[in-house]
């Protein structure tokens, strides 16, 4: 129920908030958080690690306020009636007071004092432990060690995103039975990469055995990306414990997820949302975030879910969007790219399959799918009869990412060949030729009676359909909202039905078989 009210509110549920980024829940009073969310009170967010993107991508109005606004800005006297921490420090709250999670509002006089508010804290993944430690160690004491240092310092384990160590450890038995165990993973760096990094407490006879001044600090700031340590190196012995263990850790900017990332490549249909599969409705769903042009992703805002990553771009910048999409998913985000139509047809899908490839992609991770669509030229078709019932082809005549010669050759290759030829991106403000081009081109090899169909915005409210002649269809108006369909020769309009038949058996005449003879 409380889940319910925050996405009744649009807002992500507190206690999913995290999971695109693979945050641990902490412990704290979530079913008190929840119910001041859903009585829309003012909630403090105080973030120290992880990605804020879900910032950015809340609904207006939303009841967050981040940092300490009540310090920042006294006229506001803000009074956050719950707060959340997301951070890898690990912090023990109060039980819960019971007024807290009574649903009634309280008066403005009796809001709970800071110690009271309702509090819970989420931990992103960002610590990287540099572990070195003598051969033959106990598992026992590499926790203890863990443990220790974490406790020490107030982070929670939670908050640990993986082991660092020398590549001669990556066959220590009791850390790697450790890493296991915890299912961290275990990040091991040459002699040589640890040298080359600078850090506080360097030691010469580390270096003088195993070939670097240090194991433990160089190895947690590698795996960090990080300049300083959190934790400096600390040793850990306990007596009845074998070895002796060295600890110290980092804090990475960006949280590991452990998550594999996956793209979407999902084709929303023609604009209509009764016209988007079941299959690519899911696909969207299940996004943590979605990319796409910015109209598309105004056509299907209503089958969005709060708390999604919404990044509507402009339609110049398709290889930005594929880059984008990449990037979280490398990180380990589910990410629904969208196209209009078909995802695969003159859409995103091969701009993102190509980056893939130019970025050495090994074929399976991230994990890609691409869902189907409805193609403006099924849609146009649907709207006139049956015009593609026999051999076509599709043709755009943007000249953006092809030569103007290529298209040229196609259309005079498939006028010839007397395939139906549905025409995508036929014209557009400054390029006006190719649409003529293309009908003299038809005009050679066919005559000026073949049915042609003009459809605009197709399955979206200022749909336009206009069924004309080869001979006429430049007296209409054509734009780059619009789809042609050129029937072949035997295409015929019957009663305003645009129909091509499908199949020429007994009625081969010469007009069908003239170029083929
Ligand atoms: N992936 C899309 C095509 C994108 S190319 C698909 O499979 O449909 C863009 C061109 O598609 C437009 O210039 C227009 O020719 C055509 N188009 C896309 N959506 C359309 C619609 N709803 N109505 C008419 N034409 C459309």
């Amino acid at each position: 129920v409380l889940t319910g009210s925050a996405n009744a509110l649009n807002l992500p549920a507190i206690d999913m908030l995290g999971a695109p980024f693979g945050w641990r829940k902490g412990e704290g009073d979530w079913l008190g958080v929840s119910s001041a969310i859903a009585r829309q009170a003012p909630i403090q967010v105080i973030q120290e690690a992880g990605s804020d993107l879900w910032q950015s991508h809340l609904p207006a109005g939303h009841p967050f306020q981040f940092g300490f606004p009540e310090f920042a800005d006294r006229n506001r006297q803000i009074e956050p009636a719950a707060r959340v921490w997301i951070s890898p420090i690990h912090r023990t709250f109060a039980p819960p007071v019971e007024s807290a999670i009574e649903s009634d509002l309280p008066k403005s006089s009796d809001l709970p004092k800071s110690s009271d508010l309702p509090k819970v804290q989420w931990h992103p993944r960002v610590l990287w432990v540099g572990i070195g430690c003598e051969r033959d160690t106990d598992q026992a004491l590499i926790q203890f060690a863990v443990e220790t240092v974490l406790k020490q310092n107030h982070l929670a384990i939670a908050a640990v995103a993986g082991v660092a160590s020398i590549d001669l450890k990556a066959d220590e038995v009791g850390l790697l039975a450790f890493a296991q165990e915890q299912n961290w993973p275990l990040r091991c760096f040459s002699a040589d990469q640890l040298k080359a990094v600078s850090v506080p407490t360097p030691s010469e006879i580390v270096a003088h055995e195993v070939g670097t001044p240090s194991v433990a600090e160089a190895a947690a700031l590698l795996a960090a990306s990080a300049c300083n340590l959190s934790v400096k190196k600390q040793v850990v012995k306990r007596s009845g414990l074998k070895g002796a263990v060295t600890i110290a850790m980092a804090q990475a900017e960006q949280e590991y997820t452990s998550r594999i990332g996956k793209l979407h490549l999902v084709g929303t249909g023609p604009g209509q949302l009764d016209q988007i599969t079941p299959a690519a409705k899911a696909a969207l769903a299940n996004a943590d975030v979605v990319i796409g042009y910015a109209l598309y992703v105004d056509l299907i805002r209503s089958l969005l879910r709060a708390g999604q990553i919404v990044e509507a771009l402009p339609i110049t910048q398709e290889r930005q969007r594929a880059e984008r999409a990449i990037d979280l998913a490398n990180w380990g985000l589910t990410v629904a790219v969208i196209s209009s139509g078909d995802c695969g047809i003159y859409g995103m899908a091969g701009l993102v399959l190509e980056q893939l490839q130019a970025e050495q992609w090994n074929g399976k991770t991230p994990e890609v799918q691409v869902f189907p669509g409805v193609s403006a030229l099924q849609s146009a078709a649907s709207r006139v009869g049956a015009p593609l019932m026999h051999d076509f082809c599709a043709i755009s005549l943007s000249n953006l990412l092809t030569p103007w010669r290529v298209i040229q050759q196609r259309l005079i290759s498939a006028a010839e060949g007397d395939f139906i030829v549905a025409l995508y991106n036929p014209k557009s403000k400054t390029r006006t030729e190719q649409i003529v081009f293309a009908r003299d081109t038809f005009l050679q090899h066919r005559s000026p009676q073949t049915p042609v169909a003009l459809a605009r915005s197709l399955y979206r409210p200022d749909e336009q359909i206009t069924l004309t002649t080869l001979g006429d269809m430049l007296d209409h108006p054509i734009d780059m909202l619009t789809t042609v369909i050129v029937g072949n020769r035997s295409s015929r309009n019957y009663q305003g039905w645009f129909i091509t038949p499908r199949g020429y058996l007994g009625d081969l005449d010469d007009s069908i078989m003239g170029d083929f003879e």
